[in-house]
């Protein structure tokens, strides 16, 4: 019996035994596994670090060859500043109870109306087309000064062109009217002669003319009337500035009239205007 009891002591301690190995072997793999992935964690979080550092550099770079491609709005604006031309917009005609005369020319005693209504739809037409250039032109560098920007004015064609006298330049936007319905297409309007005794007025005002009528037709596909010379116009005669009228086309012609009055074929009248008018600043 004793030795009975003393083999199942040794049975049992062999058998514990047995599991200590087990137990600690089993806790060597866990902890061996654990340090693997202890590891590969620390690798992993190694390699993310990198990544997130690249991300960084990848970022900077994309924005320092941003910033050299396209400038800073301040930056810009005053790329923009740096033509130092001015230009005065005058979008013909507007609402006004005003019915005045005035003389046609300085020393002048012929008189004619300082406000005329303009054919029917032409007045807002008109500023339409020069608020669209005007966007135009500011954004090339052109200081723009326009003589209305609302449907109401006052200013008679006198009070208009001393205006225009302040800028460089002056561009009186117009469209045409006629009983022929059939009648269509531009035409640019230049002085005959200047009443301020300076020669360069009038080659000036003929070559800036050509060339807005030029583009203008270009950009727009319409008949081409051609340059008109006037001594007739009040507002030309009181100029002291370069100065050119366009006829954009005829409100009379239900063709045309139609185009007029979309907003892609004024963008495309304006852009043609504009076109000119920056062709001759680059020449000076
Ligand atoms: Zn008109």
């Amino acid at each position: 019996m004793k030795k009975f009891f003393r083999l199942l002591i040794i049975l049992l301690l062999a058998a514990n035994a047995v599991m200590l190995v087990f137990t600690y072997q089993s806790t060597d793999k866990r902890k061996k596994a654990e340090e693997a992935f202890f590891a590969q964690n620390t690798e992993y979080e190694q390699l993310n670090e990198t990544l997130k550092s690249e991300t960084n550099k990848l970022e900077a770079l994309s924005r320092s060859s941003t910033e050299k491609n396209t400038p800073s709005d301040e930056k810009f604006e005053k790329n923009l500043e740096s033509t130092g031309v001015s230009v005065c917009i005058d979008p013909g005609h507007g609402i006004t109870s005003q019915s005045g005369k005035e003389p046609v020319s300085p020393g002048s005693g012929e008189t004619k109306a300082a406000h005329v209504s303009g054919t029917a739809g032409e007045e807002e037409f008109n500023l339409s087309v020069a608020l669209k250039l005007r966007s135009i032109l500011e954004k090339s560098g052109i200081t723009v000064d326009m003589t209305r920007t609302e449907h109401e004015c006052d200013k008679s064609n006198i009070d208009r062109a001393n205006q225009g006298n302040d800028s460089n330049y002056c561009i009186r936007i117009h469209a045409d009217g006629s009983e022929n319905s059939a009648a269509s297409g531009i035409s640019v309007l230049i002085p005959e002669k200047s009443y301020f005794g300076d020669d360069s007025f009038v080659r000036d005002s003929s070559i800036l003319g050509q060339y807005i009528l030029d583009s203008s037709v270009k950009n727009t596909g319409a008949k081409n009337k051609g340059l008109v010379t006037r001594s007739d116009l009040t507002g030309f005669n009181w100029s002291k500035v370069p100065v050119v009228l366009i006829e954009c086309g005829f409100l009379t012609n239900p063709e045309e009239r139609a185009l007029l009055l979309t907003d892609e074929y004024q963008e495309k009248l304006a852009q043609g205007i504009a076109d000119g008018f920056l062709k001759f600043v680059k020449e000076l």
